[in-house]
């Protein structure tokens, strides 16, 4: 049956009547899909997208829109099978769908969790810490992220038709922006079954998500710079998108993710007896075969000691020799085929282009034994291993990047000609090095860095957790320099700020932090007649203060302190030991005595609203405190925030504590749960 697909346009589905082009299965080339986007009215979408869908997202908290991407994830997990079953015809097998469908969906959950745990029941973000600016303190600085109000255009590139949409939509539905994606066509019947998923859970507010299934028409005449662009796909494509006459003139947010020549490094620690040779082998396969090797990160450049080329050679063949190519759905498959048979086409037209630098080792550019499948039918192409033994005198196996099952073996010198090879690829969004020796490591990121985006150093003792050289995690960033698009994507929070904008604010503290919703040093301090921890979460208020009595600490109070906590530190004990310390005048009070202490007077002790105190932050002590010292603490509510479903408040407060000179000699945040 021919599917004809729909695009999801001011919150309605429309399928264009004329116009359509068809999306071949990769495995028979039999016609799978129809689409076109004729009748669609751009500017209108994105009207749609910044008036309704932004509206309503920017409402939200980070928090409501974090619940959001968890159920959408889950709505995906409950169906997922109606996207497995529509997997096959890409070409890819179960593991590779999995990586699709599974691994976008958890890419959902871990945004969710990390936009809970990480950002602020608000709709502002903090950035950084708080400026003090003026000598008075009555003017300062803080920077804050605010969510942008225009619309996300999320161009996705063919090989992961799931994953490719909800790793952009993650950060950014988090921000409050909306989202119009446009998947590649080749694979785009999974984005819109994905797509239907997310709309009929219900979860989305209107407008929040469109869907353009095929040409985007003159949409980009109408972005804006409130506008953003994310692209994955070929440098080509993004070279001429992000030099759209509109996007130069308005300033519009262009990321690019794009080829990329990533590579892998067996380090000069490894001999053919060690696991990290077995494990470099064993990923530069799994690299060159899963997704056929269609995926953005897979090893393209593999490169060994001089001494190790024979030995490295012999054992890639040998894995790949157990390599079965065919038909996704068949019995043993461990390779699918290539997207289409353009890829087919392209693949084997760049095999050729390496061929003329580099020496085919392994597998046969035109030749394929498939199971399961006609001869001469489907997309389908054996693994090829090229070895080049001169690779300083080669180019093209530096600059082609044949997106397919392809990878070329070179020896290089020492770890300086390692690093300046790995580096040739003139910018990658993945590079693995595969040694045991942590001094290795860091020589080759002080080499490496500048030009990978991503560095994975796999080991005999990290290789069972190991996510692998190809996997983009969501907490760590993706994308890369040069070549690679000089994009970044995901990161945690760091891709959700991708759709916020950041501004430098100033004014007297007490401004500041009514905007941040954060008490900051030199906002008012209320104080009352309740203490705050028998006030209720709902009652505190930012800023509202409790001023204790002062006590003065006694050397008989260090010498218990020292005696029943067992510390007995020369500062605190022994008097000319400390006076001779160039911090301190003679014994001193332990540091924890002064936390101590300062709980002794801030602490209201009936049972109350205050379940328990679990942490502090950012301590610091700034004064010694001698005997004779009579201190005194200022409790703040420094912010607020629900937890766990709202089953909890977690209120963070700053604490002062202060000399008789009003000097300060420790401050901290102390953490506490609150009941709501
Ligand atoms: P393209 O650059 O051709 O396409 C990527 C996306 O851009 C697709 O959604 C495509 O849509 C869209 N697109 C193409 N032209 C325009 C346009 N004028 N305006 C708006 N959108 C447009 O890349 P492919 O997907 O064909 O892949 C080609 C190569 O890209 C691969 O061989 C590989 O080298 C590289 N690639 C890199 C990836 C990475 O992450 N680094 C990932 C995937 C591919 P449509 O399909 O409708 O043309």
């Amino acid at each position: 049956m021919v599917l004809t697909l729909s695009n999801y346009a001011k919150d309605e589905w429309y399928q264009a009547g004329t116009g359509l082009a068809e999306i071949h299965s990769a495995v028979d080339d039999s016609i799978v899909a129809q689409t076109g986007t004729d009748g669609l009215d751009y500017a209108a979408i994105l009207d749609h997208a910044r008036k309704v869908g932004g509206s309503a997202l920017r409402a939200m908290t980070f928090h409501e829109r974090a619940q959001i991407l968890k159920s959408l994830a889950s709505a995906i997990m409950e169906r997922k099978e109606e996207l497995y079953a529509l997997s096959t015809a890409t070409g890819a097998t179960r593991s590779d769908s999995w990586i699709d469908i599974e691994g976008g969906a958890s890419t959902l959950f871990v945004m969710s969790s990390k936009g809970r745990r990480e950002l602020p029941e608000d709709t502002i973000l903090i950035d950084g810490d708080f400026e003090p600016i003026g000598r008075k303190g009555t003017f300062a600085g803080q920077h804050v992220y605010t969510t942008l109000q225009g619309a996300a255009i999320h161009i996705n590139a063919f090989n992961f038709p799931v994953w490719g949409m909800l790793e952009k939509l993650g950060p950014t539905l988090l921000a409050g922006v909306p989202a119009i994606v446009k998947p590649a066509m080749q694979g785009s019947q999974l984005t819109e079954a994905c797509v239907r998923i997310l709309i009929e859970s219900g979860v989305l507010p209107e407008g929040a998500l469109q869907l353009i299934v095929g040409g985007v028409g003159d949409l980009f005449d109408h972005l804006t710079a409130q506008d953003v662009v994310s692209f994955t796909g070929s440098a080509a494509t993004a070279g001429k998108l992000k030099n759209h006459p509109v996007i130069q003139a308005n300033s519009v947010r262009f990321i690019a993710e794009q080829d990329s020549l990533n590579a892998s490094i067996l380090a000069p620690d490894a001999t053919p007896d060690s696991p990290e040779f077995d494990l470099f082998v064993k990923e530069v396969v799994r690299e060159m075969t899963t997704k056929a090797g269609q995926k953005c990160t897979a090893i393209r450049r593999t490169f060994v000691p001089e001494t190790l080329l024979g030995a490295a050679e012999e054992a890639l063949k040998a894995r790949l020799a157990k390599v079965v190519v065919g038909d996704p759905a068949a019995e043993g498959v461990t390779m699918g085929a290539l997207a289409s048979m353009k890829q087919l086409e392209d693949v084997r037209a760049k095999a050729r282009e390496i061929a003329t630098e580099a020496e085919l080792v392994f597998g046969d550019i035109d030749l394929v034994d498939a199971v399961g499948v006609e001869p001469g039918t489907g997309a389908f192409i054996s693994p090829l291993l090229f070895r080049a033994d001169k690779p300083w005198d080669a180019q093209r196996i530096h600059d082609v990047e044949a997106f397919g099952p392809v990878s070329t073996l070179m020896p290089y010198k020492d770890i300086e000609d390692a690093i300046a090879l790995a580096n040739r690829g003139l910018g990658s969004l993945a590079l693995s090095i595969f040694t045991y020796d942590p001094a290795t490591a860091r020589q080759f990121v002080a080499g490496v860095g500048a030009w990978h985006g991503r560095i994975v150093f796999i080991d005999r003792d990290s290789a069972r957790e190991s996510t692998g050289h190809g996997s983009p995690l969501p907490m760590l960033i993706h994308g890369g320099p040069g070549r690679a698009g000089g994009g970044e994507e995901m990161g945690g929070v760091r891709g959700v700020k991708h759709y916020m904008q950041r501004s430098a604010i100033q004014g007297h503290p007490r401004t500041l932090s009514g905007i941040v919703r954060q008490w900051l040093p030199g906002a008012p301090q209320p104080t009352g007649e309740v203490h705050p921890f028998r006030m209720a979460f709902g009652e505190l208020d930012i800023g509202y203060t409790f001023n204790t009595d002062s006590r003065t600490i006694t050397l008989d109070d260090i010498q218990h302190f020292a005696e029943f906590t067992g510390d007995t530190f020369y500062a605190h004990m022994d008097e000319e030991a400390a006076a001779a310390n160039p911090f301190f005048p003679g014994r001193v009070a332990h540091g924890y005595l002064i936390l101590s202490f300062a709980a002794g007077l801030f602490v209201e002790p009936s049972p109350g609203p205050v379940l328990a105190n679990y942490g502090l932050e950012s301590l610091r002590f700034l004064e010694p405190v001698t005997p004779g010292t009579a201190i005194k603490v200022a409790l703040t509510v420094k912010s607020k925030k629900m937890r766990k479903a709202r089953e909890y408040g977690e209120v963070v407060w700053a604490v002062t504590v202060t000399n008789q000179d009003d000097a300060t000699v420790a401050t901290y945040n102390l953490l506490t749960m609150n009941e709501v």
